[in-house]
């Protein structure tokens, strides 16, 4: 490999870092990719998701530009819309109003024509009808903002966003590990590697940041987020040990937004330290707006049916976390089973039955069986049975007097047998990060852009704060990919 026959290089090769490459290729800049994974684990927690991607639209004029949908789709779904409104308010409720703005703005605005744009280059998408609709009075109704998801989940968008990358001309180096930024005190000028016990330096004229944020690392983990994060499970890659931020703030770069917050949600109790990509993102268990969670006191935690399951998800993997033991078990019974999400049928799966609930009750290991059973009698007798239950709605079926309230879609525990599963915190992505402005450019600690500097995806501070609105990551990623890919195409082929 010759030193400088590259213009930009980009860390990582996730969905960020393949939205900057074909951007920075459109240029007409020569782009290479630098990966820490082999190509077996390549693709970061992008590859690791089921490609659910939040967007503004106006219904199906708008989806159509995007999917290939037959009448007879049309004729039997509600794809509903999402505005542009809509996204504006889920994010900055979720994120307590500290979302920043311009990347707010960014995100909502340039949403639809950058699926549109991923489209164009290659990526195809299809509806979500298995995780975000249900079919209500024959119809598939989706709900929480989101209907589409990219084809093949992750594990498509990435063969989809290699392939792009492959047929134009830009190169892929794996199981190269990035490690500093080379940086003449005025500019970025490259960046050092290391492959296979070799250490070189790559010169371009533009370095883009796409490496992922610090969740695979322990040490971050418990330095930015608190106590007891070094514990927790990882629900994807190994490789996203905050490398990335780390040569940015050596060379000065500010830091920005979260950095005590993450995206974490609850995880199969017994799943590996870090994501396995035979199962994906199949140790979640993200069906208990149906059910109810009980921690080892046999208590009951967190109102399961606050909001829509993409609205609550995210934050519920820290509310598991501060729980006696780390862990929860979800209990449901036979009225919502046929309706829970195909992560329950999994074979790996840490999963109790009874026919009774004191039949359950012992089986659940770690829970109190008598306070568990109290529970779910004051549970059962406190569910508003007067209301219609609708799950594709926020239906206001909620229970009456408890300390902690139910406040959709509660149901009485009765139908048995009852299946419970146990869970503990896995940790999706870390939130803080660096700080960047409209072009995409890194800012130094005078908020100056540091010339040659860009970043992208769950590396960029800012975007996201205590919360986040489910398919917001994908959409994150492409979005500020594409524009630091812009930026530096662009920077690299004016001279
Ligand atoms: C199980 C799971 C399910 C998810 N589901 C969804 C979903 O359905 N929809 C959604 O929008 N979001 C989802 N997310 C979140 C989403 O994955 C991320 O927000 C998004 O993919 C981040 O993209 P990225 O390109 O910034 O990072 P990544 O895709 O993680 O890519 C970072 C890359 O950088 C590489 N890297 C790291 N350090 C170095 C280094 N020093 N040198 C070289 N390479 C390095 C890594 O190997 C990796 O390939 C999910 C995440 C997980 C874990």
């Amino acid at each position: 490999m010759s030193e400088s026959q590259y213009d930009v290089a980009i860390l990582g090769a996730g969905n960020a870092a393949f939205s900057a490459a074909l951007a920075a290729q459109e240029h007409g800049a020569k782009v290479v990719m630098i990966e820490a994974a082999p190509l077996e684990e390549a693709g970061g927690n992008s590859r690791y998701t089921a490609g659910a991607i939040r967007f503004a639209h106006d219904g199906l004029q708008d989806l159509t530009t995007v999917l290939d949908l037959t009448q007879d789709e049309i004729d039997n779904a509600d794809f509903g819309t999402y505005t542009s409104d809509q996204f504006y308010d889920d994010l900055f409720r979720l994120t307590q109003y500290r979302a920043d703005p311009d990347k707010a703005e960014m995100l909502v605005t340039k949403s639809l024509e950058t699926v549109q744009w991923m489209k164009s280059r290659g990526i195809k998408f299809q509806p979500s009808y298995g995780r975000q609709a249900f079919k209500v009075d024959g119809k598939y109704r989706f709900w929480g903002g989101l209907c589409v998801e990219t084809w093949g989940g992750g594990e498509g968008l990435i063969e989809l966003e290699t392939k792009a990358a492959e047929e134009n001309g830009i190169d892929i180096l794996y199981e190269t590990r990035g490690l500093s930024l080379i940086y003449d005190d005025e500019k970025v000028t490259g960046i050092k590697v290391k492959h296979k016990g070799k250490v070189r330096n790559i010169n371009v004229k533009a370095v883009i940041l796409a490496s992922g944020g610090f969740e695979a690392n322990s040490e971050m983990r418990t330095r930015y987020l608190g106590p007891g994060w070094e514990l927790v499970k990882v629900r994807g890659t190994r490789f996203n040990t905050g490398g990335g931020i780390q040569m940015a703030l050596d060379i000065g770069a500010m830091p920005h937004g979260n950095w005590s917050g993450c995206h974490a949600v609850g995880w199969d109790l017994n799943a590996p330290e870090t994501g396995d990509l035979t199962v994906g993102d199949n140790f979640q268990k993200h069906s208990y707006p149906l059910g109810i969670m009980v921690n080892a006191d046999g208590k009951r935690f967190v109102d399961e049916g606050a909001d829509f399951r993409n609205y609550t998800y995210a934050k519920y993997g820290r509310e598991i976390m501060n729980q006696p033991g780390m862990m929860a078990w979800q209990v449901f019974d036979q009225k919502v089973t046929g309706m829970m999400r195909d992560e329950y049928r999994i074979r790996r799966v840490t999963k109790a039955t009874g026919n009774t609930l004191e039949e359950l009750a012992p089986k659940l290991e770690g829970v109190d069986p008598d306070q568990f059973l109290k529970t779910v009698n004051e549970y059962n007798v406190a569910v508003q049975t007067d209301v219609a239950f609708n799950p594709a709605v926020l239906d206001g079926r909620g229970t009456t007097g408890l300390d902690v309230p139910k406040s959709n879609w509660a149901n009485v525990l009765d139908e048995p047998p009852y299946e419970a599963y146990a869970i503990t915190c896995g940790i999706t992505f870390t939130f803080g990060g660096l700080r960047t402005d409209d072009n995409g450019s890194v800012l130094d600690m005078e908020l100056a852009p540091i010339p040659g500097l860009y970043a992208a995806g769950e590396l960029v501070g800012g975007v996201f704060c205590f919360n986040y609105p489910g398919g917001t990551g994908l959409m994150s990623g492409a979005i500020f990919g594409r524009l630091a890919g812009n930026s530096a195409g662009a920077l690299a082929k004016a001279g």
